[in-house]
């Protein structure tokens, strides 16, 4: 049996990381046969997609430095161009900045009003009541509510606050919670400066990283994990003992395969609520214009909350004659999907007729979907103690969890790159090793 002092599940960006900053032994063991995990790009039809729209951008400057050093010459940014489409009008990204554009002046006019009687909702009791008192009633009905309930799928009352200081912009006039509070990521602006590598997708960052990690075996799902024995074995049969575990799969899977586990440490964690996303991608046989490279829509007869122009993500994803488009639409139990040919039918209407990037609804000429069970985490008020009640009980067991879904945390690849290098820390440090700051 193979022997290894860290085991590390999944080759995503919080295990690659890891692998890659640990002293320690290790080996991934990554059930795809490529690594970049939700960070995986697909080719088709001459077009590359992310799973979502994805770019980078970080306020750490350890990884920002770690990823430019792996990428070389393989980089380049430019300023993102977001736009939101509400009343008729492709506005700049965000509403709450930039709703004065709206063609209508009695819906400004509300904005404004109810703008004047917002106050800081700092200790708001949930996301809903978060965005009434943040943006005022007429930001949160023109867009913050409608939208947030399109994308979260889900009664808004059931999510917490605590992570909006990163992720949901000042109204127009105010200061950032970010500035105030210390935070650690900027929520996304016009003009925020984002990086993409220069070939190929998103992946590319993770497929440079994975050729600096010791040990990783693609195709090998982890079926089994015996504390006890401190074994994992895989679904091909290969069979490894391991002194610690850091998992990145998502924690409701991974209480599954660790033996023992009580039930009511399963029931709990079956608590975790995330929303799941199907990915409606098409291709266009026109080179289409060069922005926006995202439009945003709480409109409810717009499938997508988020359209995501993947050519423009690179200088030679533009310069392609197949562009590719690829529309997020988000659903759960309490959001069930539409059929799919009415799906494709009115997102392809909105972006030919209302929104106007496509010149024709016979320009686009092949489309897919996929779908992607386990997307965003969402920060419910329960959340936080679940998380304490799984990892007290895995710990010691030998096992940790980090990542998107390992840490049930609404966090980019960036962050997911930190946690690695903060998690080999720690592991070093238990080995008594002096950590080297990069191999
Ligand atoms: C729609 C969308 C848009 C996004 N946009 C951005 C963006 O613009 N910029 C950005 O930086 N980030 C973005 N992200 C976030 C980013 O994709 C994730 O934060 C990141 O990929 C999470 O990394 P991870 O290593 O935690 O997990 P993952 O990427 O989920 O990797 C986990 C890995 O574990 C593997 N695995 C699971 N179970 C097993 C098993 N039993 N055995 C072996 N392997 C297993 C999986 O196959 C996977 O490869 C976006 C995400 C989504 C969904």
């Amino acid at each position: 049996m193979r022997e290894v002092d860290v085991l590390i599940i999944g080759a995503g960006p919080a295990g690659l990381s890891l692998a890659h900053h640990l002293s320690a032994d290790s080996l991934i063991l990554e059930r795809e046969n490529e690594v970049g995990g939700l960070c995986r790009s697909i080719e088709r039809e001459g077009a590359v997609f992310d799973i979502g729209g994805h770019s980078f951008h970080t306020p750490h400057p350890e990884v920002r430095d770690f990823v430019e050093r792996i990428m070389g010459d393989n980089w380049e940014s430019q300023i993102r161009d977001a736009r939101v489409f509400s009343h008729g009008a492709l506005l700049p990204y965000p509403f709450q900045k930039h709703f004065d554009q709206i063609p209508d002046a009695e819906v400004v006019a509300e904005c404004r009003a109810g703008l004047e009687e917002a106050d800081s909702a700092e200790d708001a009791e949930n996301f809903q009541e978060y965005i009434i008192r943040r943006f005022g009633p007429g930001v949160a009905k023109h867009f913050m509510l409608p939208y947030n309930r399109k994308i979260w799928a889900r009664d808004i009352r059931r999510v917490s606050c605590e992570w909006t200081s990163q992720r949901v912009a000042a109204p127009k006039g105010r200061e950032e919670k970010f500035d105030t509070k210390g935070g650690e990521r900027k929520p996304l602006q016009a003009g925020t400066m984002v990086s993409y590598p220069k070939r190929g997708g998103f992946q590319a960052i993770f497929v440079a990283m994975a050729g600096h990690v010791p040990a990783l075996e693609l195709g090998q799902e982890v079926v089994e994990i015996d504390p006890s024995r401190k074994t994992a074995r895989t679904a091909s049969g290969m069979e490894i003992a391991w002194n610690r575990l850091v998992s990145t799969m998502p924690i409701p899977d991974l209480l599954e395969i660790v033996a023992g586990v009580p039930a009511e440490v399963k029931e709990v964690a079956s608590r975790l609520e995330f929303m799941s996303l199907s990915l409606l991608l098409m291709t266009v046989d026109d080179p289409l214009s060069d922005a926006p490279q995202r439009i945003y829509s709480a409109d409810a007869d717009v499938p997508p909350h988020k359209i995501a122009f993947n050519h423009t993500s690179s200088t030679e994803l533009r310069a392609r004659p197949v562009h590719g488009i690829m529309c997020e639409i988000s659903y759960s139990d309490e959001k069930p999907m539409l059929p799919r040919a009415e799906l494709e039918d009115r997102t392809i209407r909105f972006l030919v007729d209302e929104a106007g990037v496509i010149p024709s609804a016979d320009r686009v000429v092949w489309t897919d979907l996929v779908d992607v069970k386990y997307a965003y985490p969402v920060y419910t008020h329960e959340r936080p103690a679940i998380l304490e009640a799984v990892r007290g009980y895995l710990a010691p067991l030998g096992i940790t969890t980090i990542g998107r879904f390992g840490g049930w945390d609404y966090v980019n690849s960036d962050k997911c790159i930190n946690m690695g290098i903060e998690h080999a820390r720690v592991l070093d440090s238990q080995t008594q090793v002096t950590h080297p700051l990069g191999r």
